[in-house]
């Protein structure tokens, strides 16, 4: 199993990483910069010191070469104020290192020291902040060196240190060497100072910062966790359980889409049970029925048999009649099957009609029939008009006039079946809608009272409604809307059919 960390660490750890980044990077980069600034000072001081070495030596009748060619690396090119590289006749070296050594001062935080023929020869008068007098040193400087003017850096006892190496020529062919160091440590220490200060400070705002973004990421995330809660309390049972929205974000947008998605398992799952009640209340008459006739049954009576099973038969192809519809809804609710393509509407039209008038009973009229296309499911929606020419034929009278037509307007396409029956009472025209309504019972015809239903399932399905007018001893007609153009089939509409099923409850 991968390590569990909850999303609050990983928040704050990426906060306390970044910001840590920031922090040191900002800290390096002043450090490296004000770090440069002292090294071009020291260089800078360095420079004034070969100025003065040039002058002195210029009174004292000593000369330079001229600058190296940066022979180490970190070497700075010393400017052209070491004029030639030729040497000029001087007594001897010794008297011009004396002399310069003399001239020149130390600088603060470092030393001087005058070679003669490779060998120290003198340090400063009073004590230098750095005593030059190392033999590894001063091997390096002169390797470094090798003959001309060169500001480099060479260690002395492990610590870094920045010179200027001078060498000098006299006639009798002595070589002197004057050299002047700074240890930019002394110099630098102020500066680590501030920086051991601003680390102090940066370590303070890394702990400030990881106080308040924990507090902050578990606000923030508090509704997630109240989320997970109450999704653990929600079970079949509890359905009607919704979490609390706070805010206006796009946790609380989580959480509206959590609820109604919530609401539309509920509205399954109480539909299912709603339909599993209704089936057992429907299928608990006819058993009921057929058990009584069956035990009261004279089995020596031939007449009384044959009365039975006439009975006992018509009441089991009752029920499987009501179990086909029952699957025939199911499907319609479900609309898996639902397959719209454009149809000619003027020919499906004259094909229900067709089929509608084998059906005894009344007189079957053709009324309107439009031209065009409307994009349904051919068999669905024959289906559900059979099934309302079905009702007519049943519920309206023995040759009283049926009509069936259609129109296409305003991007609607309108099937109709109007009849000239009893009609419907004002109270029960939203009722019959339902599984297993009917106006009243025993009213001459049998039925389960599920035609309706599947009905107004198939007009759904194809993302339209059914509309009843109706005048109790005039007549009815019923009226499938279905958008001419294709319907898809999305949350929204499903969620807009069952807002519209619940509210009919
Ligand atoms: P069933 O016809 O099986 O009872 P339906 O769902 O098809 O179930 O119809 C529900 C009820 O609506 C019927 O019982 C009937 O009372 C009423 N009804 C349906 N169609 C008509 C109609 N054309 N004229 C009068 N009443 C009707």
């Amino acid at each position: 199993m991968p390590l569990r960390i909850p999303v609050r660490v990983r928040i704050l750890t990426a906060i306390l990483v970044v910001t840590a980044i920031g922090l040191v990077g900002a800290g390096g980069v002043a450090y490296a910069l004000q770090k440069a600034r002292v090294m071009t000072a020291i260089d800078e001081e360095l420079r004034q010191e070969l100025a003065q070495v040039e002058s002195s030596a210029g009174t004292s009748g000593v000369r330079s070469p001229a600058p190296a060619v940066t022979p180490t690396a970190g070497a700075t090119p010393v400017p052209e104020s070491a004029e030639s590289s030729e040497p000029i006749a001087f007594a001897d070296a010794d008297d011009a290192i004396y002399e310069l050594m003399r001239l020149v001062p130390s600088p603060i935080g470092g030393g001087t020291i005058g070679l003669v023929g490779g060998e120290p020869r003198y340090l400063p008068g009073e004590a230098a902040d750095v005593d030059l007098h190392d033999a590894a040193f001063l091997a390096e400087v002169e390797l470094a060196s090798s003959g001309r003017i060169l500001i480099a850096s060479a260690e002395l006892n492990g610590r870094e240190l920045r010179y200027l190496a001078v060498p000098l020529i006299v006639s009798a062919g002595d070589e002197g060497m004057f050299i002047s160091a700074i240890s930019p440590d002394q110099r630098l220490a102020d500066l680590r100072a501030v920086i051991a200060v601003y680390a102090w400070v940066a370590a303070g705002v890394l702990v400030l910062v990881a106080l308040v973004g924990w507090f902050v990421a578990g606000r923030l995330l508090s509704p997630v966790r109240e989320l997970r809660r109450t999704a653990a309390r929600i079970t079949a049972g509890a359905l009607d359980e919704r979490i609390p929205v706070a805010g206006n974000d796009d946790l609380s947008d989580l959480t509206e889409t959590i609820n109604a998605m919530i609401a539309r398992l509920e509205d399954a799952f109480l539909g299912q049970r709603r339909i599993l009640n209704d089936v057992r209340h429907e299928l608990a008459t006819p058993v009921t029925i057929v058990r009584g006739h069956l035990e009261l049954i004279d089995a020596a009576d031939p007449a009384d048999v044959e009365q039975t099973r006439a009975l006992v038969l018509d009441e089991l192809d009752r029920m499987s009649g009501l179990i086909a519809q029952i699957a025939r809804l199911a499907d319609a609710e479900r609309a898996t099957e639902h397959h719209p393509v454009p149809e000619d509407i003027g020919a499906l039209t004259r094909e229900v009609f067709a089929k509608a008038r084998v059906i005894p009973g009344p007189d079957w009229r053709l009324g309107t029939v439009p031209s065009g296309e409307a994009t349904v499911d051919q068999a669905q929606l024959t289906q559900a008009w059979l099934q309302l020419a079905d009702n007519a034929a049943k519920y309206a009278g023995e040759g009283t006039r049926v009509v069936i037509g259609s129109t296409l307007s305003g991007g609607v396409l309108s099937c109709s079946v109007a009849d000239e029956g009893p009609g419907i009472p004002e109270e029960a025209r939203e009722r019959i809608f339902e599984r297993f309504a009917r106006v009243a019972d025993g009213r001459g015809t049998t039925g389960s009272g599920l035609g309706l239903a599947i009905v107004r399932a198939l007009v759904q399905a194809h993302g339209g409604r059914i509309d009843l007018d109706s005048e109790v001893g005039v007549g009815s007609r019923f009226t499938m809307r279905i958008p001419q153009g294709q319907v898809l089939r999305t949350d929204e509409n499903d969620a807009a059919a069952q807002n519209e099923q619940k509210e009919e409850r």
